[in-house]
């Protein structure tokens, strides 16, 4: 299995090359040359396996350089039980009639990002022994809550790797910030900047491909890359749970093997819905895929008209890690729906760099229809679902379930529908608890309002957040979005 890139498809890398790069040297995101089918006969064997045995099964198939030692050594590490608080680590649970809710945050930060950033590292320094050994590789990340956690956590004291973090000053929740200043390990940083989610984002794509960095860098023996979604090693280990629901319901004789289900996923930077695709395009029997957006909801236009146009008013909302404009792993799926049109590709991204804004052809925007809906919750309405519902949800969940409600009121498709979960709603307590009791604004800080949800509601708080409440703050940067650079270079000593 090789991979090429969204901008250059003559290129041919390893998994472990794509993985250590972590993006192309033109800017283009590495993808599968193609995609692996699994049959429904080994979707079906699926269903007895642990989680462990079932990311096995998925992910050696897209990472065919690895040795069975070296995917056992990489999977049983990142999933061992003592760091999630489920022991079917990503659980599938029954909230209503054809209605599930994936549980994707029983990892050590509680959010879904941990699935994926448990086992990035693991697969990031077998990749890097095999191209690139004995190099020091500097993990350079834009996070909008929880992405910079789970990479810290991931990282933190791994050998050979240093770990560089950078949130919008003002765009993460109370409880997000406390745990990203607070990180401990040898090898971490931790940088505010003035400026969105989409300004970091765009500053450290710019520093990854800057020659001049790089080569500062090489001469110290290190290289960048890249723990955001834009790196295939985070995106292949979030394909691993579709098939793992399916293999859940069909275990729980929900449905049948075979039997076709719907996917909602609250959205932001499209990586958590490329994997169900790419899920979808190796056979599992997926009918849609539904994106769910917040008031930021420029892929609810996008994937309903073809047009994608960022020049529009930035909502922060109370589902931080979704309020993005541009949302970089859309590039995957136009580079798959365009026929692996590298060209192509490459104008849509200088248009959306020029102008903010790109356009599809008719051809493309049916074959995106034929895969997704795509729906969004505003501010009020996530707060309602949040208000009304038994099973507590976190803000994120809550845009997900509301535009599934939507969903079905408008298609009457109500075939068995999965909902993923993407953060505790400890994460976000004083909002979920303020929905909860219809008030606007409560009294409390973010660790009383966690306790008093708790007593209100009996779920379980997470211990990682119980733990926070005491830990010292080790972080206090901030910096402007120009000034980036410069920071690089002092948090690495250089
Ligand atoms: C990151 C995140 C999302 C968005 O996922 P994408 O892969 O960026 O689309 C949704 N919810 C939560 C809680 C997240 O942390």
């Amino acid at each position: 299995m090789l991979y090429t890139s969204t901008r250059n498809n003559k290129i041919r890398v390893s998994a472990a090359q794509a993985i250590a790069q972590g993006i192309s040297e033109e800017g283009g995101l590495f993808v599968p040359c193609e995609i692996p089918q699994l049959s429904l006969d080994k979707i079906s064997a699926l269903t007895d396996m642990t989680y462990i045995q079932r990311a096995k099964e998925i992910l050696k198939l897209f990472l065919t350089d690895f040795s069975d030692e070296e995917l056992n050594y990489c999977v049983e590490g990142a999933y061992e039980k003592s760091k999630f608080s489920s022991e079917k680590i990503a659980p599938t649970v029954e909230v209503g009639e054809n209605e599930y809710i994936l549980e994707l945050w029983h990892g050590p930060t509680c959010a879904f990002k941990d699935m994926a950033l448990q086992l990035l590292p693991y697969l990031m320094t077998v990749s890097a022994k095999k191209t690139a050994d004995g190099k020091t590789i500097v993990i350079l990340v834009a996070t909008s809550g929880d992405t910079g956690k789970a990479a810290l956590e991931g990282f933190k004291d791994v050998d050979n790797t240093k770990i560089l973090v950078f949130y919008p000053v003002d765009g993460v929740s109370p409880m997000q910030k406390l745990q990203m200043t607070t990180q401990e390990g040898n090898n971490v940083a931790v940088c505010a900047i003035n400026g969105n989610f989409d300004d970091a984002q765009s500053a450290v794509k710019s520093i990854f491909t800057n020659g001049e960095i790089k080569k500062e860098l090489a001469e110290k023996n290190m290289m960048f890359s890249s723990a955001n979604s834009i790196n295939w090693g985070r995106l292949v280990p979030q394909i691993v749970y579709y098939f793992s629901a399916y293999a859940d319901l069909v275990e729980q004789k929900r449905i049948n093997c075979g039997d076709m289900i719907n996917f909602v996923v609250p959205t932001g930077n499209f990586g958590n819905i490329l994997a169900a695709y790419y899920a979808k395009k190796m056979g599992l029997p997926i009918k849609k895929l539904v994106c769910a957006s917040n008031s930021n909801n420029v892929l609810t236009d996008f994937l309903t008209t073809g047009k994608y146009n960022k020049n529009r008013a930035f909502y922060t909302t109370t589902s931080p890690s979704m309020d993005i404009l541009i949302s970089s792993n859309l590039e995957r799926l136009l580079y798959h729906i365009g026929g692996d049109n590298d060209n192509l590709v490459s104008d849509l991204m200088s248009a959306l760099s020029e102008k903010g804004e790109y356009e599809i052809s008719e051809d493309m925007l049916n074959s995106i229809k034929s895969d997704f809906d795509a729906g969004f919750a505003d501010e009020n309405a996530v707060l309602e679902t949040i208000s009304i519902n038994n099973y507590l949800f976190d803000t994120h969940t809550a845009v997900a379930v509301k535009v599934y409600e939507d969903y079905v009121s408008r298609t009457n498709d109500n075939i068995p529908t999965v909902i993923d979960s993407t953060a505790s709603p400890y994460k976000f307590a004083k909002t979920v608890l303020c929905a909860k009791l219809n008030k606007e604004s409560i009294g409390l800080d973010e660790f009383e309002s966690v306790k008093e949800l708790n007593k209100l509601t009996g779920f379980d708080i997470p211990l990682p957040l119980k733990a926070l409440e005491n830990k010292e703050v080790r972080f206090n940067n901030v910096c402007n979005k120009e000034d980036m650079k410069q920071m690089v270079f002092k948090l690495l000593n250089l």
